[in-house]
């Protein structure tokens, strides 16, 4: 399969890449930095960083995880800006140019976030179907994935990956781990928001399994099916780091670094994978601790 990638130098897009090389795919990057492309992958896959005149790239299947990271910084109105333009414009862009193409790819497999749903504090599971609590983390998926279904009407298979906090070595997982190295970490606010976690090789074997079965389409919720209370999360990460995990994080403190972004740690969804599961899909990692222990071991 020729595969074309966005945000393919990121966590999810490298592991992404490194499976499929080695399933012999072949793969094309588009990146601001094509050089990081050559550092990570040698010359193994092309890289881009504008993507070509008219049907001079032949392409299979696209995998779009482009975006300016979510949670590292505070949402100023800037950054709300750039994280929305990174992409819902990027995706705009790249719809736009699958459009032009006289011959046109499968699929398209476009990133989204858990963040579709908004924040619930309650315990209710929430499904692909159920309702959303409106804010700016709905609005932003909504749009991106609003943009990547325009290339339905094209007769593009569109599936979304509406994802959850992806463990593996590096992403999110690799900020929280020196606090709890250290055996200064703890619960974050009251510990009770909910979280919703998928493995990286989960998350990669999924994507994957869009890019090939061709009767899936639509919202996915790349979610283990074991969402867990933040306390109990950061009992299992101390566990796997045979660390403490005393010192809790106030609420305060987050909402002083992260501004409105506080809302991604503070608050959360109980977000269920309802429709991998009908589908048969078997989690490698359903439950927290064997995923921690996997990953930190
Ligand atoms: P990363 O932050 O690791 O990588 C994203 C990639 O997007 C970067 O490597 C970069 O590629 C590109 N990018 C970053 N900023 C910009 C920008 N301003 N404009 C254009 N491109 C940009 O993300 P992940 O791999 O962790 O996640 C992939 C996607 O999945 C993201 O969109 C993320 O929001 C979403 N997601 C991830 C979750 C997670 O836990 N990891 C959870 C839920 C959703 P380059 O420099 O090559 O252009």
């Amino acid at each position: 399969m020729r595969l074309l990638v966005t945000g393919g130098t990121g966590f999810i897009g490298q592991h992404l890449i490194k499976k499929r090389l080695a399933a012999g795919d072949s793969i094309v990057c588009w990146s601001r930095d094509p050089a990081k492309v050559h550092d990570l992958f040698g010359q193994k896959v092309e890289a881009i960083r504008d993507l070509p005149e008219k049907d001079e790239l032949q392409i299979d299947a696209i995998v779009n995880l482009a975006g300016e990271p979510i949670a590292d910084k505070r949402w100023s109105f800037e950054r709300k800006q750039l994280l929305r333009a990174s992409r819902i414009d990027l995706t705009h862009q790249l719809v736009e140019w699958v459009k032009a193409q006289d011959q046109k790819p499968e699929v398209l497999v476009s990133g989204s976030a858990i963040g579709f749903y908004g924040c619930h504090s309650s315990d209710v599971q929430l499904g692909e179907n159920s309702a959303v609590s409106p804010g700016f983390t709905h609005d932003l998926c909504a749009d991106w994935e609003t943009e990547a279904i325009r290339l339905e009407e094209d007769g593009v298979r569109v599936c979304l990956l509406r994802t959850g906090v992806v463990l593996g070595h590096g992403g999110a997982l690799s900020k929280m781990l020196l606090p709890f190295k250290l055996g200064l970490g703890g619960p974050i606010a009251s510990g009770q928001q909910w979280m919703s976690w998928i493995h990286i090789e989960d998350e990669v074997e999924v994507i994957e399994m869009l890019l090939t079965h061709q009767h899936l389409q639509g919202a996915f919720n790349l979610t283990a099916p074991e969402a867990v209370p933040n306390r109990v999360f950061t009992g299992c990460l101390a566990k796997a780091l045979k660390r403490p995990a005393f010192l809790p994080m106030p609420a305060f403190v987050i909402d002083l670094m992260l501004g409105e972004g506080a809302e991604l740690l503070v608050q959360g969804q109980r977000v269920y994978p309802e429709k991998l599961l009908e589908i048969g899909y078997q989690f490698k990692y359903p439950e927290l601790q064997p995923a921690l222990n996997a990953i930190v071991r």
